[in-house]
């Protein structure tokens, strides 16, 4: 049987989408892979239709229980043999899965990172399971949710830490990692960390062109909320909030004001969880009212809108809440509601929470972050930059490009900024670059800095609008940040053309934004 052939018996689709196909024949041809692609891409097909066609077992990891006998069922409804193993099983239960594995009766092996490296079966603690499974043939291993073994991820699980082994194991099987997070460090944090060999790599576009994306200033969130939530009845949305007290209390709120909302967050019952999900799933209930413990491999298509009425902590894992709107193809909304406060109060966890280089790199991901809410150019083609994602022109759908705004030239705004980079040998922040252009007397200028000629030539304008200005040349691809940890500012291939003069800039013209304070954090 040929994948395409495979992809019509079994899943019943006539092609495939962006790079499964490629991803598949490097799988078949025994290749390590690693594959990026957005929420609701595909990713799962990438590793089962191999699966189908290769003889032997494939492993699947996963993170989440429950998410598991959500995939088991749908492959065995189409035929696929599959199982998971895992501490919901009684004894008797994982005898009989052990009989049919050893008889090959089983195509697919789900189980939890944790699992593989610990007793088969609670009697029979001795029985490892990685010596039984080198006693079957296995075929693949595909590790799902492949960015949880990194801890600069925004959902790190010590226990992915383990899958470090699993090359050693089985050093002729394929292992396919994937993920719905592009980000580079965390990208090379997960080749480094799962030894994968020569593995060939796939980013899929992540572009989600249904999805609008907006940002409004939060005043009022409930408010707000009402508003968004009148225009959007009778479809389903999910509404992130920060901690697990306020998706409770909003939910009740919104239930009072009578909308279908329930709460759903890792302090609730399993049983309370898996009812809320279920609704939530079927359409009995509209709205969930989630911390992002919720959403990683739900599989609902018709998702209208997600709303952020807290900040989120950074652009990886608002992207991937986001892309759980829209996967059948159809317009939704992404609705976050920002205030500065919000990020003054998650700059402050990330200060106390993990070690100080940790520290400064979600320290750094909160300001990407803030810079994303407080953009005056497209706000996808800032979400594309930050995955590396080459996305020319405006996007025309997001709240910046659907507004009209008084534009002015900056052109000579845009030298100065650009001259300054330039003398400061590009080996400066944003923050030391304002500094300098403003003429600042401190003592965090350096003397020599202080006797060049654009020191101080740009004192005429505020910080505040230097943050802008710097934030939009950036987008715009005049300016660029380079270094995760210290990032700093760098001319680009375009620079030139504005120095020289010829090549105009033109800026959005703004009312004074109220600035949150990143003397820290910002590059
Ligand atoms: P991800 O794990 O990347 O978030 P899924 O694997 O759950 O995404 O796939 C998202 C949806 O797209 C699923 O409903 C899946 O059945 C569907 N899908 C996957 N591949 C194809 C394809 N080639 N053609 C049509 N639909 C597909
Ligand atoms: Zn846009």
């Amino acid at each position: 049987m040929t994948p395409i052939q495979a992809l019509q018996k079994y899943f019943g689709y006539s092609t495939f989408r962006h790079e499964q196909e490629a991803i598949i024949q490097n799988i078949l041809k025994g290749q390590d892979v690693m594959a990026l692609m957005p929420t609701g891409g595909g990713k799962s097909l990438c590793y089962q239709l191999p699966a189908v066609l290769l003889d032997g077992l494939t492993i699947v990891i996963s993170p989440l229980i429950a998410l598991m006998k959500d995939q088991v069922d749908s492959l065995n409804v189409n035929g696929i043999p599959a199982a998971f193993l895992n501490s919901s099983l009684n004894p008797e239960e994982t005898r009989v899965l052990v009989n049919r594995l050893r008889n090959n009766e089983i195509k697919l092996l789900y189980l939890a990172p944790e699992r593989l490296f610990s007793a088969e079966s609670k009697e029979n603690k001795e029985s490892k399971l990685i010596p039984f499974l080198k006693t079957l043939k296995v075929s693949q291993i595909a590790i799902d949710e492949a960015h949880c073994i990194s801890s600069w991820g925004h959902d790190f699980r010590p226990e992915y830490l383990m899958l470090a082994g699993l090359k050693e194991e089985f050093p002729s099987v394929p292992v396919i990692a994937l993920t719905a997070t592009a980000d580079k460090l965390t990208q090379k944090d997960i080749l480094e960390k799962l030894n994968l060999h020569k593995p060939a790599i796939f980013v899929s576009s992540f572009n989600r062109a249904n999805i609008t994306y907006r940002v409004a200033p939060k005043k009022n969130s409930f408010k707000q909320l009402i508003a968004f939530l009148n225009e959007h009845k009778d479809e389903s949305g999910i509404i992130y909030c920060l901690s697990r007290k306020s998706t409770e209390a909003l939910a009740e709120d919104l239930k009072d004001e009578g909308f279908a909302a329930e709460a759903y967050h890792a302090g609730l019952s399993n049983e309370v969880k898996a009812r809320n999900q279920e609704a939530f799933l079927r359409d009995d209930l509209k709205i969930i009212v989630a911390t992002i413990a919720f959403g990683m491999g739900i599989n609902k298509s018709n998702v209208r809108y997600v709303v952020h009425v807290d900040l989120p902590k950074n652009i990886e894992g608002y992207y991937q809440e986001t892309g759980r709107a829209g996967r059948d193809g159809l317009p939704s909304e992404a609705l976050l509601l920002y205030s500065p406060g919000d990020a003054m109060k998650l700059q402050a966890f990330a200060k106390v929470e993990g070690n100080e280089q940790q520290s400064r790199i979600m320290l750094n991901k909160l300001n990407d972050m803030v810079k994303y809410c407080q953009l005056l150019s497209c706000r996808r083609q800032y979400l594309m930059k930050y995955f590396d994602e080459e996305f020319p022109a405006k996007c025309g759908s997001c709240d910046v490009c659907l507004t009209e705004y008084k534009r002015f030239d900056g052109t000579l705004i845009a030298q100065k900024a650009l001259s300054a980079v330039a003398r400061l040998n590009e080996r400066f922040g944003a923050n030391y670059v304002i500094d300098f252009l403003r003429g600042s007397k401190s003592d965090k200028i350096r003397e020599e800095h202080k006797q060049l000629k654009t020191y101080g030539i740009g004192a005429d304008i505020s910080k505040a609008d230097w943050q802008h200005h710097i934030r939009e040349l950036v987008t715009m691809g005049y300016l660029q940040t380079a270094g995760d940890e210290y990032p700093v500012l760098k001319l680009t291939a375009q620079s030139a053309a504005v120095l020289k003069g010829g090549q105009k800039v033109e800026f959005i013209e703004i009312e004074k934004v109220e600035e949150v304070h990143h003397e820290e954090s910002l590059p």
